[in-house]
């Protein structure tokens, strides 16, 4: 029990984190990009503060009145909720997006300690298993909550993924007593999760899937191991990606034409697959004695 309220918290204050990560690389991206739209200006002055602060002299403000916020407007969730989600200042909406980062963080890790590293003997490996897991679970925070809101994965961030995620992969297969079938369990899964959106990618120039996502795919697939899930974590996506484009085909808001941004359903799909290891699993190991 203490642990699981010690996690939430950890994943409270690690979704602050990668909330105020995604400002500042939306501000990096702004500031880069070419032909921007009357909007993205906008928003590009308004980010503009985030540029001139490096990660370590940072002290955030607010976006809209550059107040200077004091501790008590960064304690996550309960900021938020002190102010109804207004800044404490000017009262302008700070916006959804900032609780729902750190409550999905916090599930994630809370989830994660669960199924993962619960009744575990503690050890060394454990613990840096646990910390590249944790540093893999912030990469994919705010990869979800950036590709959701503005359909695009930033590449610094799915490469850092990538470099944690092939660490725990190493370390995985490394400590696996079957090391050949190990390595063969995650080349399927790089196969399935990256390989197919990578093949798409190249097929139509870019035009089906961004060239993020093949990157995405090889994080979630390295962090998986197994082909099992890779499997299920695709199909998990499709279903997903179905139920949401479905009614907005129905509606009109969705056409031929629009973007559904991959990454969040790869990352659903994802999650998914490691909550359901277990029944996924057996359910491939009911088919084999077929
Ligand atoms: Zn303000």
């Amino acid at each position: 029990m203490v642990a699981v309220i010690g996690a939430s918290l950890l994943g409270l204050v690690l979704g602050s984190f990668a909330g105020a990560q995604i400002w500042r690389l939306r501000a990096r991206e702004l500031a880069t990009g070419e032909g921007l739209t009357t909007q993205e200006s906008r928003q590009l002055r308004q980010l503009k503060p985030l540029l001139q602060h490096t990660l370590t002299t940072d002290r955030s403000i607010c976006l809209h009145c550059r107040h200077a916020l004091a501790w008590f407007d960064l304690i996550p969730l309960l900021s938020w909720l002190s102010t109804l989600g207004k800044c404490r200042y000017c009262r302008t909406p700070i916006g959804t997006m900032e609780p729902l980062i750190e409550l999905s963080t916090s599930a994630y890790v809370v989830l994660s300690y669960l199924v993962l590293f619960a009744g575990q003997p503690l050890t060394m490996l454990l613990l840096v298993r646990a910390l590249l897991w944790i540093g893999a679970g912030v990469c994919i925070a705010i990869l979800f909550w950036y590709d959701l809101r503005w359909s695009m994965l930033p590449l610094a961030i799915t490469m850092l993924l990538i470099a944690i995620a092939l660490l725990y992969a190493g370390i995985i297969v490394a400590t696996n007593q079957d090391i050949a079938a190990a390595s063969w369990s995650l080349l399927g899964s790089l196969v399935i999760l990256s390989g197919l959106y990578f093949a798409l990618y190249t097929i139509s120039h870019g035009s089906w899937v961004g060239g993020g996502d093949y990157k995405l795919g090889a994080g979630l697939a390295l962090l998986l191991g197994d082909w099992r899930l890779a499997l299920a974590a695709l199909f998990i996506a499709n279903i997903v990606g179905c139920l949401v484009v479905i009614p907005g085909l129905v509606s009109g808001r969705v056409n031929a034409g629009s973007k559904v941004p991959f990454g969040p359903l790869l990352i659903i799909g994802f999650v998914a697959a490691i909550m359901l290891a277990p029944q996924i699993e057996s359910l491939f190991g009911f088919y084999s004695l077929l």
